[in-house]
């Protein structure tokens, strides 16, 4: 799938439409999900134009992923979510329901998710 400039990520990282900023540098923009599913539900996004999971790790440079998920983990340090666990998901694509297509991951936490809930 070709990168949509439109999506709604892609105008927030051009400041058209506001978020609230957990962290931003010149790689990433994390921000706080507008529909929190959980306690802690934050996004991490690349600045790269990624369509989802597949287009990142296939095309971006290795630095440029190797970034991407340390900083995440120290987001989620930052959140103070990892002495109680967190997850990470991301949706890729139409089977996993997908809406916004630019790559991102959802770091969740702060209640606990029963066992087998996967
Ligand atoms: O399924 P997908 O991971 O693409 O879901 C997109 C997520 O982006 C949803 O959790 C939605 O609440 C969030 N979102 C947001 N801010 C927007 C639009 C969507 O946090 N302006």
């Amino acid at each position: 799938m070709a990168y949509d400039s439109e999506n709604i990520f892609a105008k927030i990282l051009r400041g058209e439409i506001p978020n609230q900023t957990v962290y931003e540098d010149d790689g990433i923009l994390a921000f706080h999900d507008i529909a929190p599913k959980t306690p802690v539900h934050v996004l991490v996004i690349p600045k790269g134009a990624y369509v989802d999971m597949d287009d990142f790790t296939a095309n971006a440079p290795a630095e440029v992923i190797s970034d991407f998920f340390r900083k995440s983990g120290q987001i989620a340090r930052d959140l103070g979510v990892v002495e109680g666990g967190y997850r990470i998901v991301t949706n890729n694509g139409e089977n996993a329901g997908q809406i916004v297509p630019h790559f991102h991951i959802h770091i969740m936490g702060g209640q606990r998710i029963e066992e087998g809930s996967m």
